[in-house]
């Protein structure tokens, strides 16, 4: 039977767990939703509230309700969602710093876009962490009656943006729980949760997204092409929200800083390359080289379709020709270790290892690999 939760990718173990909850009416205080970014945890987190707020009370939300026609504006009276907000750094002047009306503005038109599409994610210029006035807020409505009878649900985005002051606050609600009011975190750097505050939580860990999940809902949310979305899908890594991002960038961009970077690896002295690389060995652009990687990866995976002689098979259609002629050139050596030296690189920056380590050590591995004898 269809439901509203079919509106999400994926998850399925989730959303299983979380309909028994409410079938058996065995409701956490508070659960922190937590995993990788990108596959869908602040969406089943609004999915999850427009349940417990629906009218109808059954496992799925109706989306027919009155309750759940405010869901769909996320202009709900009894949800209230919270995110990091600008200032906030200092928190003793905090009462003395109030909201800017471009700020506001700024709340308003994300709120709206992550009522169309819950895999927006809600990122206010200069924010950085929730604040405490935040906080002191959520404290206040939290013990107040309700607008509307029923529940009552915070959802915390990004609930490891959190300072000290908001963390401990956030704890001191959390010790306390109150009839009808539930808490949602949400965070895809759990390690940067505060302990007290993970173990009043009830933990909902979200599965990564196949390539598959994501390739089929471009197609289908998105109307994207077949080949297109195999080929954003394999870039996207499980996050459906950088597959969606892709779509509006310039993957041909990419492709070129990747072909680049591959040339820098391959190419002259030492010097050369690190003067090549400087772009890449310094600053913080992890997201982008991320994105090199991911496209340098399936590049070497289509050079090995190639050399076993299937092109048809390779994701890279365009660029056959570049393709063939790097096999030609390098298709003795030892293709998968390639691959699986950038797989790691790809892991470590996940891990957030200092970005010029890896790419340094990565293109002294690669240089190694295919200049061997
Ligand atoms: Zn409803």
């Amino acid at each position: 039977m269809h439901s509203n939760w079919d509106k999400i990718i994926g998850q399925q173990r989730v959303k299983r767990t979380l309909q028994t909850a409410v079938h058996n009416e065995r409701l956490s205080h508070a659960y922190l939703f937590w995993g990788n970014v990108g596959i869908g945890k602040d969406a089943l987190a609004i999915e999850f509230a427009r349940t417990l707020l629906c009218n109808k009370q059954g496992e799925a939300s109706c989306g027919e309700c009155s309750s759940c026609k405010k869901m769909e504006t996320l202009q709900h009276p009894n949800l209230k969602l919270i995110f990091p907000l600008p200032g906030g750094d200092n928190d003793k002047n905090e009462d003395s710093d109030p909201m800017e009306t471009d700020v506001l503005g700024e709340v308003r038109k994300q709120i709206g876009e992550k009522a169309l599409n819950p895999y927006f994610h809600i990122d206010i210029p200069k924010a950085k962490f929730i604040r405490i006035k935040t906080i002191r807020e959520l404290k206040k409505e939290s013990s107040m009656s309700s607008a509307e009878p029923g529940k009552k649900i915070f959802i915390i985005f990004d609930a490891d943006a959190m300072n000290d002051a908001s963390a401990n606050s956030l704890l001191k609600v959390l010790e306390e729980p109150l009839d009808d009011v539930h808490f949602i975190l949400v965070s895809s750097r759990k390690e940067a949760v505060k302990q007290t505050i993970l173990s009043r939580c009830q933990l909902i860990q979200c599965s990564m997204l196949s390539d598959e999940e994501i390739q089929s809902a471009l197609e289908e949310r998105n109307s994207v092409e077949p080949t297109q979305a195999h080929f954003i899908s394999r870039l996207a890594n499980g996050n459906y929200s950088r597959a969606l991002e892709l779509l509006g960038d310039d993957i041909n961009k990419y492709r070129t800083d990747t072909v680049a970077f591959l040339r820098s690896i391959l190419g002259g002295s030492t010097i050369k390359l690190f003067e090549d690389q400087e772009e890449y060995l310094t600053g913080n652009k992890r997201d982008n080289a991320e994105q090199i990687l991911t496209m340098l990866l399936v590049w070497f995976r289509d050079t090995v379709v190639i050399r076993e002689q299937s092109p048809n098979n390779i994701l890279n259609i365009d660029q056959e020709k570049e393709l063939s002629s790097f096999v030609g050139r390098f298709g003795t050596k030892n293709l998968e270790l390639c691959m699986s030296s950038i797989e790691r690189a790809l892991e470590l920056l996940r891990r957030n290892v200092y970005l010029p380590l890896v790419m340094l050590s990565l293109t002294v591995n690669l240089r190694r690999i295919l200049n061997a004898k």
